[in-house]
Order: structure tokens, then sequence, then C-alpha cells
């Protein structure tokens, strides 16, 4: 569904990734895990468009895309939740979801989605009138969740969807992530809760200075001494 072939990208003139290869098949979670400054937030700009490789392709659904802008990036089907939620704090929650629906096709289906992430996030339906900036942590990475499905993404891709969260948060913020996973939704995402990830993750990749350099399924990472050693505080 999506292919990483080569991809180098970065900064300016700072290189972040030097030749990075992973790909997610259709019906997938895939984590992408790794140290701090490893790279991983930047690959997850480079798939969105806001990043463009210097070197190497990206395909989606065997077609080029690395040349694309976000929109275009939207409009194929990637829908990403960045790491700094980025919501609409003055606005209303119903607000934030509306503006989800980015897409023609995201419009056509926006009033029957709305009512879907209303049922799908009960805590939403509660407080839909709220602004978005007084909710808590929880409350607006549900809601960054939710706005994300307003835009009928193929493939959901998530930048540290628990960050931040307190831990019986974190397990909500899992069990949501499966939940989106049996509607049929592709997702991609990039964590620090290592275990959890791949506790629910189908394959994993570890990153290490803008390289990949493991790729195995999320079973055998967490049984991977290197994994363990690492990321996993043993
Ligand atoms: P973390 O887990 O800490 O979020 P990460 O694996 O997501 O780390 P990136 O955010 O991709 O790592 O950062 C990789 C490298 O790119 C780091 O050295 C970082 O300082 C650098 N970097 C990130 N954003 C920028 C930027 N806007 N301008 C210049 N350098 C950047």
């Amino acid at each position: 569904m999506l292919e990483l072939e080569g991809v180098h990208a970065g900064y300016d003139e700072i290189e972040v990734l030097h030749g990075v290869d992973l790909h997610v098949d259709e019906g997938e979670i895939v984590a992408l895990i790794g140290s701090n400054g490893a790279g991983k937030t930047t690959t997850m700009r480079t798939i969105g468009g806001i990043l463009s490789p210097t070197k190497g392709t990206i395909t989606y659904k065997g077609e080029p895309i690395h040349r694309l802008g976000p929109h275009e990036i939207v409009e194929r089907g990637i829908v990403q939740v960045p790491e700094d939620r980025d919501l609409f704090t003055n606005m209303s929650v119903i607000e934030n979801l509306l503006l989800g629906a980015q897409t023609e096709e995201a419009r056509e289906k926006r009033d029957e989605n709305l009512q879907r992430m209303l049922e799908l996030f009960p805590r939403l339906e509660e407080r839909k009138s709220q602004r978005a900036g007084t909710m808590s942590g929880g409350e607006q990475q549900m809601l960054t969740l939710a706005r994300a499905l307003m835009g009928e993404p193929d493939l959901l891709i998530l930048d540290e969807p628990s960050i931040g969260l307190a831990p019986h948060l974190v397990q909500e913020v899992f069990d949501v992530v499966e939940q989106i996973h049996e509607q049929g939704i592709t997702v991609l995402m990039v964590e620090q809760n290592v275990q959890q990830t791949l506790q629910v993750a189908d394959r994993g990749y570890v990153m290490e200075n803008g390289r990949i350099t493991l790729a195995e399924t999320g079973d055998a990472l967490l049984e991977d001494e290197g994994v363990v050693e690492a990321y996993l505080g043993v």
C-alpha cells in the first residue's frame, strides 16, 4: 500500500534520513520505534508531503507520491495525526471535527461520520460544544484522532498518540487504535510506549540515526534482545 525506498530527507542543509526503506501493507498496523532524534517524525513528515525527499521514492497504491504536497496526499487517503495535536483551541469539539472533513469524499459523508465519531468517542459527545482548548489532554487526543477519522483515511499515520497522557489514558488510546484498525483502516504509528505498541502492531521497524536497523513482526521485536535492552527498560 505504502512503500518508501531509499528515502533521504532533512531540513535545509541537515540530512536526517539516510536511505529509509519501509512498507505498510493494506490492513496492517505498523509501528516505527526508535530513540529521540532518530528521525521518526521526519519520516512521517516526509510521507505526508511536508518535507520532500532529496533522494528515493515513496509510492502509495502503486503511484509515486513523493512530489505531492500535503493536501494532495490527504486527497489520496493518507491522513496524519501530528505529535503536537494541532487543534483549533478556540473552536468547539464539533467545529474541530467538521474541519477534519477536508476532501470531497469526506465532505459528502460529513454528517454521517460526525455521528459515527460521537458514538465511537462518547466523551466527545458529552462535550461537543466545549472549546477544544479547555479539554483535558486525553480528551484532546481523542478529538485529534476523531478529527483525523473525519478525513476518511485509508491509511492513518499517528505520531506519538499517547504522548503526555496518564497511564490509564494511554491504554484508552491503544484501544481506540485497535478499534480504528478493526474498521478497516491501515495504521502506521510512531510511539514511545514500545511494549504496548508492539503488542498491537503486526510489524515494526526500529530506526536509529536516520536508518532502519531492524524490521520484524511485533512479536519478534518484543523478544529481540536489543529491543528489550534499548526500549523496554529491562
Ligand atoms: P522524538 O522521538 O524525539 O520525537 P524523532 O525520532 O521523531 O524523535 P525527529 O523529530 O525526526 O526525531 O528529529 C530527527 C532530527 O532532526 C533531530 O536531530 C532533530 O533535531 C532534527 N530536526 C527535527 N525538526 C527539525 C527542524 N524543523 N529543523 C531542523 N532540524 C530538525
